[in-house]
């Protein structure tokens, strides 16, 4: 079976007093024991004070980009081995703003996964597809070709360590979601192609996931949770979000 796991991804937002209070309000809210798993990724600044504030909660700490490098003279960067420091459990990797602003490469996103599992944290891969290249029936080519670039690296039990995230491109921050259907018809492509692994892989939904579309999307059997956004930014909906995974 696998576990449910949403995730929030604050981008970059927030300040100390506005994510202090949206880490208040998390663990105030999400507390007990639960089925499925809960993490945020929010901005390096904050990581040191998100630690502090989910120690002794059931809600993971994790960051929304990584280097591909162990340490030394890469300006800006900020390393596997700094992130487990401060407690992250979880990392994304390729998340399309990341490939489409800072032109990163699915080899180099290949790379930072490699890095991310081998080192101790989850690495979330992320693909997706942009309106142009959907409309262009070619979903499966693009979403296929940046999986394989990393089971090229990493081989599938390299893939198996981490999630994947599909995020249509199209559907990100732009409140128009995939409709179930959509999203599942990609997650079972994604499964064909992670192979006997598969099985075992959680595969999340992320693109304008709301507290009103989250129950129908996880309904899908395909559909392991989701990588939130917007919605990850008001406590409120992000648990209405969770629970939905129950
Ligand atoms: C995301 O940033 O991964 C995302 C899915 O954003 P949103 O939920 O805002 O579409």
């Amino acid at each position: 079976m696998r576990r449910q796991i949403v995730i929030g991804n604050w981008k970059m937002n927030g300040d100390s007093r506005s994510n202090r209070e949206l880490l208040d309000g998390l663990t105030n809210a999400w507390t007990g024991v639960h089925q499925s798993e809960v993490a945020v990724c929010v901005p390096y600044p904050y990581i040191a004070m998100a630690a502090d504030a989910l120690d002794n909660s059931n809600i993971g700490l994790g960051a929304q980009d990584v280097s591909q490098n162990d340490n030394g003279a890469y300006t800006g960067d900020v390393s596997v081995s700094m992130l487990t420091d401060f407690g992250c459990r979880y990392v994304l990797v390729g998340h399309s703003e990341r490939r489409e602003y800072h032109r990163e490469s699915s080899e180099l996103v290949a790379r930072k996964f490699k890095k991310a599992y081998e080192n101790g944290l989850i690495p979330v891969l992320c693909v997706g597809e942009t309106l142009e290249e959907r409309e262009a029936d070619k979903t499966f080519d693009v979403v296929g070709g940046q999986l394989h670039k990393v089971v090229n690296l990493c081989g599938l039990d390299g893939l198996a360590k981490g999630i994947v995230a599909y995020e249509p491109v199209w559907a990100i921050g732009t409140g128009k979601s995939a409709t179930p259907q959509m999203a599942q018809d990609v997650h079972s492509y994604i499964r064909e192609v992670l192979g006997p692994e598969g099985d075992q892989i959680r595969i999340l939904y992320g693109g304008s996931v709301k507290p009103d579309t989250a129950e129908d999307l996880f309904k899908q059997k395909d559909i392991d949770g989701a990588l939130v956004g917007g919605a990850s930014l008001k406590a409120e909906d992000f648990v209405a979000i969770c629970r939905a995974a129950e």
